[in-house]
């Protein structure tokens, strides 16, 4: 059982926290992505898993058994990152039974199962090419297929498929989650790619400043984001944050006001753009900034006090720049953070 459970791990460089006290048990065969903004930690935590840093303190247990002390290339992991380091002199085949050569695994072996690690990926018939006779998509394959062919007990990708253009990631994407779940091989995905994280993730963990901010399912994280970190990290475009007021059953802010229950005091709104109409009257007025067609939907920038508030309404709602309108919260729909320490009040 590859669960891989990961318990006070600490990391500095000198007097620099990497990592602080981060604790995550991960399922077999569950696929979680570490999610958050450039420099957060999640190359760090992926580094300690592989056996490629060591922690400065804490325990990493892989299928229960602890690895701190074990050699990277006795964890029986395998890795893919961005840049897919594909050998150039060595041709598909050869890249991709790279990893059983040096487990030693007599030749007609290796062929096989070469030709069934490439046929996962849809590369079988490209095995005597090199990676320069390649697209990145085709690389990035290898890269997988490479990943595959020892069947590890556990997969680390970092930002397998920040290299690709934005259509041939999406269809990478959704190889990568089919390949995963037909292997059913726990994997830990790195990623500063909210929709990646979303759409892969059995569950996300949204890293912040060396601390976990939250885990949960993309769905449960959607829904209720613990922070005004997460709310503004997740969703495309993010939920919109207003501060204001609260008191006497009433959100005030110089805008407008809406009615919302909780403990007086000053408190941020969350309001997702799609749970918010936009006519000539409303909870909140303001103008619009702009206006874009997106095809399904129009997203309205609009400023609102001296802020913006993002709407998204139907395609045939577009408005001219500077329309005066009014926006009506869905009140089933609103979160409330503390406005000073961020964090959701209920
Ligand atoms: P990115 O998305 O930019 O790769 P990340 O979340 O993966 O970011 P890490 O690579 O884990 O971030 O780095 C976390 C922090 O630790 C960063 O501030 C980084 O500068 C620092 N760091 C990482 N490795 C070292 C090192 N060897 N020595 C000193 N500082 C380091």
């Amino acid at each position: 059982m590859a669960t891989v459970e990961l318990s006070n791990l600490q990391k500095n460089f000198g007097a620099y926290t990497a990592l602080e006290n981060l604790n995550l048990c991960i399922e077999d065969g569950e696929f979680l992505v570490l999610l958050g903004p450039s420099g957060c930690g999640k190359s760090t935590t992926m580094r300690l898993v592989a056996g490629l840093e060591e922690p400065t303190s804490g325990d990493i247990l892989i299928g229960g058994q602890r690895v701190n002390d074990m050699a990277a290339r006795d964890r029986d992991l395998a890795m893919v990152f961005q840049n897919y380091a594909l050998y150039p002199h060595m041709t598909v085949g050869e890249n991709i039974g790279y990893p059983l050569k040096i487990a030693r695994i007599p030749k007609a072996e290796r062929a096989n199962k070469v030709a069934e690690a490439a046929g996962k990926v849809e590369m079988d018939h490209l095995l005597t090419r090199r990676p320069a006779e390649l697209s990145g998509g085709q690389r990035q394959r290898v890269a997988l297929a490479r990943a595959i062919v020892r069947r590890p007990q556990l997969f680390l990708m970092d930002e397998p498929l920040s290299n690709l253009d934005a259509k041939l990631r999406t269809v990478m994407r959704a190889e990568l989650k089919h390949l995963q779940k037909e292997l059913a091989t726990t994997t830990i995905y790195v990623t500063h790619d909210q929709v990646e994280a979303m759409t892969l993730a059995d569950r996300i963990v949204i890293l912040n400043d060396a601390r976990i901010q939250q885990m949960g399912t993309p769905a449960e994280i959607y829904a209720r984001p613990a922070n005004t970190f997460v709310a503004s990290f997740i969703g495309s475009p993010p939920m919109n944050l207003i501060t204001g007021t609260l008191a006497e059953g009433m959100f005030r802010h110089t805008a407008g006001q809406v009615a919302v229950d909780g403990a007086a005091g000053p408190v941020t709104l969350g309001i997702r753009p799609e749970n918010i109409s936009v006519s000539d009257t409303g909870d909140l007025t303001g103008t619009v900034y702009s206006s874009e067609l997106l095809g399904d939907s129009t997203l309205l920038n609009i400023r609102v006090g001296d802020g913006l508030v993002a709407a998204k309404v139907g395609p045939d709602e577009g408005r001219a720049m500077g329309a005066p309108v009014g926006l009506t919260l869905n009140r089933a729909k609103l979160h409330l953070f503390d406005a000073e320490t961020g964090d959701r009040r209920a």
